[in-house]
């Protein structure tokens, strides 16, 4: 263990010093080995060790730097490599998966990224994917990424995806809601949000947890009038608790009414569920079995669990991924759409873009992503990396 860890010492202390002359410096090697576990708490523990291999490899030429660089470079990729996926556990009778795009943009390598995970294990355990196209705020559709993210997943996943689209399965959403209404579980709640926002506050309960089941529905049915409550009137909230300890999951919000005209279903729904609704009803309509998604939906994650629960259902296994934080790439699709549509871009498959529309045209194989995804894995640490790291790491996969 101890060894590796040096090795890796090394291999950046190499690599640093070639990006700068020959000389590598304390700083940046350190904060490299901070992606790679490394506590701050144990910076003073390696601190002369770290010197006393900077110290090493400064003095070597710049041309043992590089060949050393890559002899070392070539082990720890391939011990990386044998590993593979780590198991699921209860996959053995085979998974079922989602991957959940909003129709923003078409993909780019952040998506392929965390997607090729599940994909991955679809594959291992002979599985099913779902690309379900989650399109239930009428707001910031990019209306061509319906067809883009369909073809991109075709091409990165061989065709084996089934595409879900969420703004076609509105009645089942609508049946759930008052489901949980009927349960008792949830609440048309028409206090306004600096009302409601300042009782969270407060943990004191909103009035309208009150209302009887029959006041619920009248009210429900008076959300999906277009002669009832006006956008902003009446939200349908989930009944958790008030005073819960995290405060962003005091009865939140389960759907809500957008007039915003929708580019699929024009102005057909009034009322829209919002995330946690449209996502807990899928998760179980679909029989979802594993999930993996980024980290910074574990909240969301808690909120399913709550919806699951009331049902009845049991909550499928999760996962969470660290983020990989690209230092020098703008993976913003709202961003990168704006550049387009000023012409700083010829379109989204312009070289400079780190969109897969691009990547494609340049030659990447989707087999560069599989490899990458499996090198990174079931990581729940986040990893910062520049433009060149990645593409060194994905020029590498795609050669093979
Ligand atoms: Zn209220």
């Amino acid at each position: 263990m101890i060894k590796d860890f040096e090795k890796k010492i090394r291999a950046y202390a190499l690599k640093n010093a070639l990006a700068h002359n020959g000389v590598a410096m304390q700083g940046p090697v350190v904060s490299s080995l901070f992606n790679e576990g490394l506590k701050p708490e144990e910076v003073g523990k390696y601190g002369k060790k770290i010197s006393e291999i900077i110290l090493s490899v400064n003095s070597l030429s710049a041309e043992e730097q590089e060949k050393e660089f890559e002899k070392l470079e070539k082990k720890v990729h391939e011990r990386e490599v044998r590993e593979g996926l780590s198991e699921l556990p209860n996959a053995k009778k085979g998974v079922v998966m989602r991957f959940a795009p909003s129709p923003s943009g078409p993909y780019h390598v952040g998506h392929a990224m965390t997607a090729c995970i599940s994909y991955l294990y679809v594959k291992k355990y002979k599985g099913k994917l779902y690309v379900r196209i989650e399109d239930t705020n009428p707001e910031n559709i990019y209306t061509p990424a319906y067809r883009m993210i369909k073809e991109e997943s075709d091409w990165l996943f061989d065709k084996t995806e089934k595409i879900v689209i969420q703004s076609e399965r509105m009645e089942i959403y609508y049946d759930y809601a008052e489901k949980l209404i009927e349960k008792g579980a949830a609440y048309v709640c028409t206090c306004s949000q600096e009302k409601f926002k300042e009782l969270v506050e407060k943990k004191k309960d909103c009035p309208c947890r009150k209302n009887t089941f029959k006041e619920n529905m009248e009210k429900w049915k008076k959300m999906l009038d277009e002669k009832g409550f006006k956008e902003g009137g009446a939200v349908l909230r989930f009944k958790s608790s008030m005073k819960h300890k995290n405060p962003a999951m005091r009865d939140f919000p389960l759907a809500r009414i957008n007039l915003h005209k929708h580019p699929l279903q024009g102005t057909k729904y009034r009322v829209w569920p919002l995330m946690n609704l449209a996502v807990s009803v899928d998760d179980i309509e679909m029989k979802m079995t594993h999930i993996i998604r980024a980290k910074d939906h574990r909240d969301n994650a808690e909120r399913q669990k709550m919806i699951f629960q009331v049902l009845g259902k049991r909550f499928p296994w999760t996962a969470f991924l660290g983020r990989i934080h690209f230092k020098d790439m703008e993976l913003s699709t709202t961003k990168i759409r704006q550049a387009i549509e000023k012409k700083e871009y010829k379109g989204w498959d312009d070289k400079r873009l780190p969109t897969i529309a691009s990547l494609r045209k340049q030659g990447y194989k989707p087999n560069a992503f599989w490899k990458f995804a499996e090198q990174v894995g079931l990581s729940e640490n986040d990893k910062i990396m520049d433009r060149e790291e990645f593409f060194r790491l994905l020029d590498n996969f795609n050669r093979k």
